[in-house]
């Protein structure tokens, strides 16, 4: 069940400067504030105007005397968009499914420029990490499949893989964690990097009868696949099912969000994707985000 905050809810929450400064406060420095560049834990707030007279909320730092702001050493330090605006994107970009255009997002928080909103949109992209993913691997049942993406027709493997890049997905079947990665070819020895990365040895991998997992069956894992030709689901469950919705889902996003996404900014797309698909069912993916943002 979904259980999001809503458009209405976060913009109850977040609807001033002060309160987006006090929730990352909390989230910047959840044992009290800290002093960024002594660690210090004397720390006096005071007010000022900046140059454009606008208020600045402040801290100095009763021991070494660096003075910074709740921004300093983020992602959004040197930016003129306001928090509210800034906690709004992340919102936004988080709860879209297929994700959202820069022009859709400039539109949404009145940005001055287009430029703008997509530097702001890269800049919560990079945010948006699974610290699950460096941590643990995945068990049980987990299917891998690949794909191309980019080129005149996105689709599977085939003739005129030309300006195409390959991606691999790996789906724990009882968590629906996902992890995706765009990789140089999908030759047995890449798959295999990849899914002795991702998969915990024993695990269950399911795949399809591609020649490259035919290793898989002499491997550290338990092999099942599926012949394509003659069904999509297998004796035992057996299928990559859930590596095809998400495909699917991505694909929709590339076309119909993003138009075309240069090769350079494939993983960054992949990450952002697979983060909001893994944490679809929190409450708030925008702390997670905010907490890898400095
Ligand atoms: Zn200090």
């Amino acid at each position: 069940m979904k259980t999001q905050t809503s458009v209405f809810q976060h913009f109850q929450k977040f609807n001033t400067e002060e309160r987006c400064i006090a929730h990352f406060e909390t989230i910047r420095w959840p044992k009290g504030l800290r002093c960024p560049r002594c660690n210090g834990e004397r720390i006096s707030k005071f007010q000022a105007q900046g140059k454009t007279g606008k208020e600045r909320h402040l801290y100095e730092c009763m021991d070494c005397s660096y003075q910074y702001s709740v921004t300093t050493g983020t992602i959004f330090h040197d930016s003129h968009v306001s928090l509210t605006k800034w906690f709004l994107a992340i919102y936004l970009i988080c709860s879209s499914k297929k994700g959202i255009s820069a022009k859709a997002l400039q539109g949404h928080l009145e940005l001055g420029s287009y430029k703008t909103a997509w530097y702001m949109a890269h800049r919560i992209r990079i945010a948006m990490r699974d610290d699950d993913a460096l941590l643990q691997k995945l068990s049980g049942v987990c299917e891998v499949d690949e794909t191309y993406i980019g080129g005149k027709r996105s689709g599977r493997r085939g003739r005129g893989a030309a300006n195409k890049v390959p991606v691999v997905a790996i789906k724990e079947r009882t968590s629906g964690k996902v992890r995706m990665q765009a990789i140089e070819n999908v030759s047995g020895s890449v798959l295999a990097n990849f899914i002795r990365e991702h998969a915990a040895s024993g695990a269950e991998i399911h795949t399809d009868e591609f020649p490259s997992y035919v290793w898989l069956d002499s491997s550290e894992f338990a092999h099942r696949s599926v012949n394509h030709q003659e069904t999509y689901v297998g004796p035992g469950n057996v299928h990559t099912n859930g590596c095809e919705n998400i495909w699917s889902l991505f694909k929709r996003g590339i076309i119909g969000v993003f138009h075309k996404v240069s090769e350079k900014y494939l993983p960054l797309y992949l990450n952002e994707f697979a983060f909001r698909f893994n944490n679809r069912d929190e409450f708030s993916p925008m702390d997670k985000v905010l907490s890898e943002c400095f």
